[in-house]
């Protein structure tokens, strides 16, 4: 019998990124850093047991990309399947945290606990966040009964499903919005407030078999996000459709309303076959339905991750 494994996987961030100053936390260059080097400036990962450390990437998150996706999925997935896995820690840009953390609660739907983590700071900061956000991640990894994609930042842990990014600058950046975080780390221990999140199984065994069928990146779906705002009109509608757009997601404002101007090109494309998704382009809440909705909403999905779902929706059904 193995000793439980955590597998720490590196994509770069700022949590790997390096400054000329210790003192400068904003000019700095992320995804300098190498995932070994970050595990070996915390020599109390070593009280976790046995570890495997992996570069996947080394990216700054704003130039994250399907390609990194579909690498990082097979490498999630292959270490899921060893028994003597228990976790998985992810490293990663704070900047589509969000977006890869729900990608991969889609398509690996993971029985046991897979954790991004990140930082505000770079590695080379003062006072940097990194170390503690990988020791808090590391104990949510090897938590018994923890399970699903989750993010944790500043002691806090969030749900791949809530989480979003809310601060430009605060170490504390994330929020789970009016769902709230799943739970906290204090030091070393969890305190939890709500369940792991659920995987949905269908839409994963489809961008399962789109991803092991060699997809390209010619091969995904192409889909927008629109934002509706003062004066919104339908002609950036109408140039995505005449580019051959598969989807579109519109942030809409409040309740998913939309200029009229806007919701008339929107309407038009989709009589054409384009895929339309109502979002909101509030922080919180959700765009609730009503009889006779014509635009459907994104069923509390925020546009970034209404985007993901209706990719991996158009993958299913291409
Ligand atoms: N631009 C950086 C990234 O997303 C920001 C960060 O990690 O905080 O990789």
């Amino acid at each position: 019998m193995h000793p439980p494994t955590i597998v720490i996987l590196g994509t770069g961030g700022t949590i790997a990124g390096q400054a000329e100053s210790a003192s400068d936390n904003i000019g700095y260059i992320a995804a300098q850093v190498g995932v070994d080097q970050l595990v070996a400036a915390i020599p109390s990962l070593a009280g976790f047991g046995s570890l495997i450390t992996e570069q996947v990437a080394q990216v700054d998150s704003k130039d994250m990309g399907f390609e990194v996706w579909m690498r990082l999925a097979a490498r999630v997935n292959h270490f899921l399947a060893q028994p003597a896995v228990r976790g998985i820690v992810i490293t990663h840009g704070t900047d589509t945290l969000e977006e890869t953390a729900y990608f991969l609660h889609a398509v690996c739907r993971p029985a046991k606990p897979v954790v991004l983590t990140c930082a505000m700071r770079p590695a080379t900061a003062l006072v940097p966040d990194g170390p503690q956000n990988m020791l808090d991640a590391m104990a949510v990894a090897s938590h018994a009964g923890a399970r699903g994609v989750v993010a944790v930042c500043a002691g806090t842990i969030h749900s791949a499903l809530d989480v979003q990014k809310v601060h430009t600058y605060k170490l504390d950046a994330f929020s789970s919005g009016d769902a709230g975080p799943i739970g906290y780390i204090e030091e070393g221990s969890l305190k939890l407030m709500r369940n792991w999140p659920e995987a949905q199984d269908e839409r994963a065994q489809a961008a399962i078999k789109f991803i092991a069928n060699g997809a390209t990146l010619a091969d995904w779906p192409r889909v927008e996000v629109v934002m509706n705002h003062v004066g919104a009109g339908g002609s950036v509608v109408d140039a995505l459709h005449a580019h051959g757009v598969q989807g579109l997601v519109v942030a809409a404002t409040g309740n998913g309303t939309l200029h009229h101007e806007l919701e008339a090109a929107l309407l038009r494309v989709q009589a054409a076959g384009v895929k339309v998704v109502r979002a909101t382009r509030c922080l919180n809440g959700r765009v609730l339905p009503t009889p006779g909705d014509v635009l459907p909403d994104s069923k509390g999905l925020s546009p970034v991750k209404a985007r993901i779902e209706m990719m991996l929706e158009l993958m299913a059904t291409s």
